[in-house]
């Protein structure tokens, strides 16, 4: 039978589009029988263990219908990598379920596929597996990804302790600025600052260069997602503590500060904005040169931004006289 002609753009059968799209990202990985089994075969390292994490991304929700799909694609691996990196791990591979929409185009796929391709040659990681299906929409895509550790060194949220420091990784508020870039919603900017900010809300850069080296070093660790307050929150909930960070400590590019001298109301996005992907961790205080190596050695700037308390304390945003800052004055709501 005569093959039926496809419109420009539409969508080859599943069987195509695994073979001229996905087995491509599979050709290095032994463990992925060239995406033609029925599941991946993956051994940790001697003496290692496995982690695993898995993060859908939304059309809308966690992204934008007009993101570049390269963007896309770097954004659905990089918010599990650094969630991968915050455990102290490194990725090996990753598992990928893509839900198509009607209005879905092949080149869309092609330049998602691209874009996949250019990190997993990044982070040294390959496509082991995964499902293709329809969906009537939003466009949902799903990613597990895969990495390992020596046994026993996961970093965890709950392990920190009263009088420990607190650290964060890169800057925050960047992606959600960047967001608000995107919205329109930002007063005047340069070109060059709404460019980084709008980079930085599409593409997260996940810290898989510290993450391992903060084994041992730290007490507790976690990605920052949801804001560094909420996530703080998260963190001392598992540790069992309060803790106290300094408004004035919060690591912030140029370009977030300039747009922050400007609208001094953005800073509720600084503590609560999420999407940040950078670490969040404390470790006590005769670890501190351990720390400084771990981000030298890692070419990563990190901060300390405060101390882990009592857990009567509760988490507490401070000025520079030690005052809190109540979240509701930022227009914080998760509190
Ligand atoms: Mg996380």
């Amino acid at each position: 039978m005569a093959p039926v002609e496809k419109a420009k753009g539409a969508l080859p059968g599943e069987f195509t589009l695994i073979e001229e799209i996905f087995a491509p990202l599979a050709s290095d990985a032994p463990e992925a029988f060239a995406l033609k089994d029925d599941a991946a075969l993956y051994r940790a390292s001697e003496g290692y263990e496995t982690v695993l994490t898995v993060d859908a991304i939304v059309a809308g929700v966690h992204f934008l219908p007009d993101d570049p799909p390269e963007s896309v694609a770097r954004k659905l691996l990089r918010v599990n990598l650094s969630d991968i990196a915050a455990k102290g791990a490194t990725p090996k591979g990753y598992l990928l379920v893509t839900a198509w929409t009607d209005d879905t185009c092949f080149d869309w796929i092609k330049r998602f596929a691209a874009g996949l391709a250019e990190d997993q040659e990044r982070y040294g990681i390959s496509l082991w597996g995964g499902d293709t299906v329809r969906t009537s929409g939003p466009l949902t895509l799903s990613l597990t990804a895969i990495g390992e550790l020596p046994q026993g060194t996961m970093l965890l949220r709950g392990g920190a302790h009263p009088g420990d420091d607190i650290y964060v990784s890169g800057t925050l508020g960047d992606a959600a600025l960047g967001l608000e870039v995107l919205r329109t919603r930002l007063g005047e900017l340069s070109r060059e600052d709404a460019v980084h900010l709008v980079r930085r809300y599409r593409e997260p850069e996940p810290r898989c260069s510290l993450g391992p080296r903060l084994r041992g070093v730290a007490s507790a660790s976690l990605d920052v997602s949801d804001g560094v307050v909420a996530d703080l929150g998260h963190l001392c909930g598992q540790s069992g503590t309060g803790a106290r960070i300094e408004m004035d400590r919060l690591p912030l590019s140029d370009a977030a500060r300039r747009a922050v001298e400007g609208q001094p109301e953005l800073l509720q996005l600084i503590v609560g904005g999420g999407d940040d992907y950078e670490i969040l961790f404390a470790a006590p205080p005769e670890r501190a040169r351990q720390v400084a190596a771990a981000a030298a050695e890692a070419s990563v700037s990190v901060t300390r931004i405060g101390e882990v308390r009592e857990s009567g304390e509760g988490v507490r945003l401070v000025d520079r006289a030690g005052q809190p800052i109540p979240l509701k004055q930022l227009g914080y709501r998760h509190f």
